[in-house]
């Protein structure tokens, strides 16, 4: 039978490829971004009462109620934008299921969808499923600052779509607020969507702000917003997660949403919903992720790695340029088996595979863990 692939030049997830790695080789896995430790008890046993309290049926499709409602006043409280529950929210099965469903409502065959490299990695081959063409266009490698000349210049007529990912998985850079009255003055006039990946909206480091899109009215009317709880939770493996965004383009999203997923697991969303109301729950993220970025920063002093510490997200890039001119892969392969610490290489979320050399280590892990993992590192 011959097939035609629509994704042709797939490479294998590196998050698959050093995750397995780091199991084979027994080596501590600070590749693929996930926490090593349990989430909060209380979450835990809130999801088992709604199993065991019959939740167990679908969902609406937008999701229930109640969570929408606790997610519509979580944003109106931290962005001061409202979106109605009914109309402007709709649960999804992670972000990546979220992200996915706002290219395939919007992007046609031939439309450009502007990414910044380095980019996370769903991106373009949803993008390309729908026959969209990612415009690719590079972050400064020295600290992943926008050039927002260059991003002007990758504007065209055939946009259809900007994607942007704050606090930023790799770098860990945030956007400001400078960024995002640029980005809007920018698209202003124009027909194009924005996407926005905000997933560890609740990471942000040093006394600094998450800019979402939802506090610049003229990005917001444009911008579906993308959140995962698997990162605020700890719950990866849940993937659980949110879409927000205008009634107009909310109810496109819903269209693709019904026929790819038609509703989000219900019994986590009933846990969700009762979690969600408690404030403290999310809000104090950012300094318990400060504290683990400062510790494992702590553990690399004296060591041959350069960095510029994270702002946000979970993972902090290490450049080992001072230490060999391998390529970053290979050294990313070599670390994890003879050394035994696994990282993520650049090179792979970079336009054209550019290798800088730097390698992106996550931090979620227990202080045991980070303290191993520092302590050989120093010695490299
Ligand atoms: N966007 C970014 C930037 C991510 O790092 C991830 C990984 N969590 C996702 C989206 C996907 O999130 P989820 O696991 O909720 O699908
Ligand atoms: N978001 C996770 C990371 O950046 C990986 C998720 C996945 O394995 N696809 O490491």
């Amino acid at each position: 039978m011959a097939l035609r692939t629509k994704l042709p030049d797939l490479p294998p997830s590196i998050f698959t490829t050093m995750s397995v790695l780091a199991k084979e080789q027994g080596a501590i896995n600070l590749s693929q971004g996930f926490p090593n430790f349990d989430p909060d008890p209380q979450l835990l046993q809130l999801a088992a009462n709604a199993m065991q309290d019959g939740y167990n049926q679908y969902a609406p499709l937008g999701g229930i109620y109640p969570l929408r409602e606790v997610i519509s006043s979580k944003i109106e409280s931290l962005y001061g934008k409202y979106y109605h529950p009914e109309h402007e929210i709709t649960v999804t099965v992670g972000a990546t299921q979220a992200l996915f469903t706002a290219i395939a409502a919007f992007v046609w065959p031939g439309d450009e969808v502007i990414v910044l490299k380095p980019a996370y990695d769903c991106y373009e081959p949803s993008i390309i499923a729908q026959g969209g063409i990612p415009v690719l266009v590079p972050l400064e490698p020295k600290d992943h600052s926008v050039d927002w000349e260059l991003f002007s210049n990758a504007i065209s007529n055939k946009t259809r779509m900007v994607i942007i990912n704050t606090p930023h998985n790799p770098s860990g850079r945030i956007f400001s607020k400078e960024d995002m009255l640029q980005l809007q003055e920018l698209l202003a006039g124009t027909d194009i969507i924005l996407l926005s990946d905000e997933v560890y909206e609740h990471i942000v480091f040093d006394n600094q702000v998450h800019e979402s899109v939802s506090k610049f009215e003229g990005l917001a009317s444009r911008s579906l917003v993308c959140a995962s709880f698997g990162k605020t939770f700890h719950v990866t493996g849940w993937k659980m997660g949110y879409c927000a965004a205008p009634k107009e383009l909310m109810k496109e999203f819903q269209k693709i949403h019904e026929f790819n997923v038609f509703c989000a697991n219900h019994p986590l969303q009933r846990a969700l919903a009762q979690y969600l109301k408690a404030p403290e729950n999310y809000t104090g993220l950012g300094e318990f992720f400060e504290n683990k970025r400062d510790q494992f920063l702590e553990g690399l002093q004296g060591s041959k790695f350069r960095y510029i510490p994270s702002q946000g997200t979970y993972f902090q890039l290490l450049d080992y340029s001072d230490i060999t001119v391998e390529k970053d892969i290979d050294f990313a392969i070599r670390l994890t088996v003879e050394k035994g610490v696994a990282s993520i290489p650049i090179s792979v979320f970079n336009k054209d595979q550019t290798d800088h050399k730097m390698l992106r280590f996550c931090f979620a892990k227990k202080e045991d863990t980070l303290n191993k993992a520092t302590e050989i590192l120093r010695t490299i």
